[in-house]
C-alpha cells in the first residue's frame, strides 16, 4: 500500500514529503485511512532528537484517527466503515504482568511505539501518522464514538490519555477538589476531563490571558502561577494536583496544597530534576506520583468516556504543509490548544 506521508530526514533539517509502502496486511490487521493526525510535543522532541539517539527518515505521529478501510481474515473487532483510533503505541510483548492486565504502556518488555522505533520483527521500522493511511493489529487500535466531532478527536489518543488515566488511578471523583498545572495540549484536557468527573477544578497558568478559555472549559477558578504562594497558604484542601507542564518549576506550594492523603501526580516532564522539601510530604501525609499514557482497555474506556460526555480537544486544523512552522509555534505555546493536520493533503 503506497504512502503519502511527511517525514524527518535529519535531527536538524525540517520534515518534508515522503512516500514509503506500508506492509499488507496480516490476518488480525486493519488498515485505516487517516483523517486526521495530531501534533504532540514529543514528536518535536523525537524528530529534533532531544530524546537521545532516533531513527531516520522518521515519519512522526501518533495521535491517528481514520476510518476502516481493509480488514485481515480474523479481524473480530472493527469492520470496514468503522472509526478508528490509534495512539502511542503498536505492540507490546502480550505476556509480562503489566501486559497480561491491560496495562500494556508499562510492558515490561518495552512498548513498541508507533513511530522511531524497531517492530518487534526486529527489522521493520515503525512509520508513524503523519501520512494518509496505517496498518496495525487490531488490538492496538480502539474504536470511536460517532457522535464524537472528527477534528478534535485525534488528541484525545495521547494527550486525552495521558491526563485520564491517572484521574481515574488516584480516584478523583465528584465534588473532589481538583488542581491542573498548566494550560496547554494536556491542560486543556485535563480540565475537561476532570470536568465531566464532576470535580471542583482550579486551573495554575502562567498564562493569564488563558483565563476565559479555561473557565469556558469548565474551570471553576484560575490562579496566576505569579500568585501562586498566596494562594497556597490559604487553600491546602486540593484532593489531587495534576502537573501537566513541561516547565520546571518548584512543586513545594503545590504539595502543601494538598490535604490528608493528597496526591500531586506528573505527567508533563521538564527533563530537570525537581527539588522536593521532604516536609511538605510528610505533613498531613501527601503523596507525589507519576503516571505515563494508559492501557489499550482504558484507553478504550477513555473514548467512551469522551462520548457520553461529549469531549474532544480544542485544535487548529492545518494542511501538511505547515507542519514545520506548527512545530515552532507548538514550541512557543502558539496554539489553540492542539494542531491537527488534515490527512487528506499528505
Ligand atoms: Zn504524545
Ligand atoms: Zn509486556
Amino acid at each position: 500500500m503506497i504512502t503519502r506521508a511527511y517525514a524527518a530526514m535529519t535531527a536538524n533539517t525540517p520534515l518534508v514529503p515522503y512516500t514509503f509502502e506500508r506492509r499488507l496486511l496480516r490476518s488480525h490487521d486493519v488498515a485505516l485511512e487517516i483523517k486526521y493526525s495530531g501534533i504532540c510535543h514529543s514528536d518535536i522532541h523525537q524528530t529534533r532528537e532531544e530524546w537521545g539517539s532516533a531513527i531516520f527518515p522518521m515519519v512522526p505521529g501518533h495521535e491517528i484517527f481514520g476510518e476502516v478501510k481493509q480488514i485481515g481474515a480474523e479481524v473480530t473487532k472493527f469492520s470496514v466503515g468503522d472509526r478508528i483510533g490509534v495512539g502511542v503505541f503498536i505492540d507490546s510483548c502480550g505476556h509480562c504482568l503489566p501486559c497480561l492486565k491491560g496495562l500494556e504502556n508499562y510492558c515490561e518488555e518495552g512498548l513498541t511505539t508507533t513511530y522511531n522505533a524497531i517492530e518487534r520483527d526486529h527489522k521493520t521500522v515503525a512509520l508513524g501518522g503523519y501520512s494518509n493511511n496505517f496498518v496495525v493489529n487490531e488490538k492496538y487500535a480502539v474504536k470511536i464514538p460517532n457522535n464524537l466531532n472528527a477534528i478534535g478527536i485525534a488528541p484525545l489518543l495521547c494527550a486525552g490519555i495521558t491526563v485520564y488515566s491517572p484521574l481515574k488511578h488516584w480516584e478523583a471523583t465528584a465534588g473532589q477538589k481538583v488542581g491542573i498545572i498548566g494550560f496547554g495540549g494536556l491542560g486543556h484536557m485535563a480540565v475537561k476531563i476532570a470536568k465531566a468527573l464532576g470535580c471542583e477544578v482550579s486551573v495554575f497558568s502562567h498564562s493569564a490571558k488563558k483565563e476565559s478559555d479555561a473557565k469556558a472549559m469548565g474551570a471553576n477558578e484560575f490562579v496566576d502561577s505569579l500568585s501562586l504562594d498566596e494562594f497556597s497558604r490559604k487553600s491546602p484542601n486540593f484532593d489531587l494536583i495534576l502537573n501537566t507542564s513541561a516547565a520546571s518549576m518548584n512543586l513545594n506550594p503545590y504539595l502543601q496544597m494538598l490535604k490528608l492523603d493528597g496526591a500531586l501526580i506528573m505527567v508533563g516532564l521538564s527533563g530537570k530534576p525537581y527539588p522536593i522539601d521532604a516536609w511538605s510530604l510528610v505533613n498531613p501525609r501527601r503523596s507525589i506520583g507519576g503516571s505515563m499514557i494508559g492501557g489499550i482497555p482504558e484507553l478504550q474506556e477513555m473514548m467512551n468516556f469522551c462520548g457520553q460526555n461529549n469531549i474532544v480537544s480544542e485544535v487548529e486544523v492545518i494542511d501538511a504543509a505547515y507542519i514545520n512552522k506548527a512545530y515552532e509555534r507548538t514550541i512557543a505555546s502558539d496554539v489553540k490548544y492542539r494542531f491537527v493536520i488534515d490527512a487528506s493533503t499528505f
